[in-house]
């Protein structure tokens, strides 16, 4: 990392800001930083350390692509996220994409297929069609699969970025713009008032103008206030230790998403040779796990997790398929209709909330940081974000 922050963690002498940022995960460090950008005197305090391994953003790395079978109207924001970090790459001088590509399967007409297909084709991005055996000359790490998967779909422009170190570099850019970051300091309790929001920090009692809250698996907890439910759940992902690596390295090998006719699509990211990642073919299956707290989730990965990982890998890798040498545990935290939720909250003046990213929230995140922005700094955004509004939830 070349940059160098100007402020630290002590010694903050402002006791009045114009925004105080709760919670520096993905989406709480790039409102800190567009903040920052903007002349704000922001605060982002921390409850553990930048870069933490206890809710959403941890890992080693994190699919991004914009033929999104989730809604095309995410495009838009997704083509301004992949600007954003570009432009933190070029700040920080960290290389935080990697275009490897992302290769979809499933079967013809699947959610995810007709969904992919509909984006692109509203939007205008690349796709490639593929054969089977197309696939497997082109990535031999699929040669041998047995998952019934009528068609492919390879979207070039995507790949996976690197999130605890976009987080750290969204953070040291914004320090180095004078924002100030409290880290190891937990908001017991925050409080509006006709001027201002009262914010419980630690040992500290700050006043701010507008708060922001952007705290992954711990909104229910610190914006109960919210009208969207959100449930937290379990995910286990685990890196494989392929027996034919030379298949399974990110020049050789997409990342994938493929659909499964018996259960949750099974998501991938290849090899890399940057040494400060976890080594092997990152796994998970994209689905609702066990439902959790931050505080009750069992964090031990058991065997038959592993093997069952083991076994999605063979049927839908086989030619990057070994054992599982590494794992870990991570957070998804769902709405009802897995969409996001960005909003101002509702009965407050001074109180915007980001959270419910569902399992695929961290690409955005430089595009959350301007929608944050916008709404704490002048009330409303510009950006195409209405669907993502909380109120969707009064109707159900
Ligand atoms: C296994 C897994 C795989 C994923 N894969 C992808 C993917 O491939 N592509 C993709 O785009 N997205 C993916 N996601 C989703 C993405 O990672 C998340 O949506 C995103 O990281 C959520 O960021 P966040 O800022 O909302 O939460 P977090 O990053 O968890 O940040 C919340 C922060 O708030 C802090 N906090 C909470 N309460 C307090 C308090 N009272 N005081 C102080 N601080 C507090 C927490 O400590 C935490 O640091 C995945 C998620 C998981 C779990």
């Amino acid at each position: 990392m070349a940059i160098e922050a100007n402020t630290s963690n002590v010694g903050d002498s402002a006791r009045e800001w114009d925004v105080i940022v709760l919670g520096l995960g993905a989406m709480g460090s790039a409102a800190l930083l567009t903040l920052a950008r903007r002349g704000a005197r922001v605060l982002g305090i921390e409850q553990f350390t930048l870069a933490h391994a206890h809710g959403s953003s941890h890992g080693g790395s994190r699919i991004v692509r914009t033929a999104y079978f989730e809604h095309p109207d995410y495009v838009p924001l997704l083509r301004r996220a992949t600007a954003g970090w570009r432009e933190l790459e070029l700040a920080s001088r960290t290389r935080l994409v990697h275009n490897c590509g992302v290769l979809y399967g499933g079967l013809a007409g699947s959610e995810v297929i007709a969904g992919v297909k509909e984006s692109a084709r509203v939007h205008g991005i690349a796709l490639e069609s593929l054969a089977a055996q197309h696939v497997a000359q082109r990535f031999p790490a699929f040669l041998g699969q047995s998952e019934p998967i009528e068609e492919f779909l390879f979207e070039p422009g995507a790949g996976f970025i690197r999130p605890e170190r976009a987080i750290l570099a969204m953070t040291q850019v914004a320090q180095h713009l004078g924002a100030h970051v409290r880290e190891r300091t937990r908001v017991q309790r925050w409080e509006e008032s006709h001027d201002s929001v009262i914010v419980h920090a630690g040992e500290s009692v700050e006043r701010t103008k507008q708060l922001i809250i952007c705290a992954g698996p711990w909104s229910p907890e610190v914006a109960p206030q919210l009208r969207a439910p959100m449930v937290n759940t379990r995910q286990v992902i685990g890196w494989v230790t392929p027996r034919a690596p030379e298949c399974a390295d990110a020049h050789m090998m997409p990342a994938f998403f493929m659909e499964r006719v018996g259960g949750d699509p099974l998501y991938g990211i290849p090899m890399s040779s940057d040494q400060a990642m976890p080594r092997g073919v990152k796994i998970g299956v994209h689905g609702r796990g066990q439902v959790c707290t931050p505080e009750n989730i069992d964090r031990v990965v058991r065997e038959a997790e592993r093997v069952e990982l083991e076994g999605l890998m063979q049927r839908i890798a086989p030619g990057a398929a070994g054992a599982i040498t590494q794992s870990a545990v991570c957070i998804y935290t769902n709405t009802p209709d897995d969409h996001f939720v960005i909003d101002r909250l509702p009965e407050f003046k001074r109180v915007t909330v980001a959270g419910g990213f569902c399992g695929h929230g961290f690409k955005f995140a430089p595009v959350v940081g301007e929608l944050l922005a916008d709404l704490a700094l002048d009330g409303a955004s510009a950006l195409p974000a209405g669907f993502l509004r909380g109120n969707r939830f009064d109707r159900a």
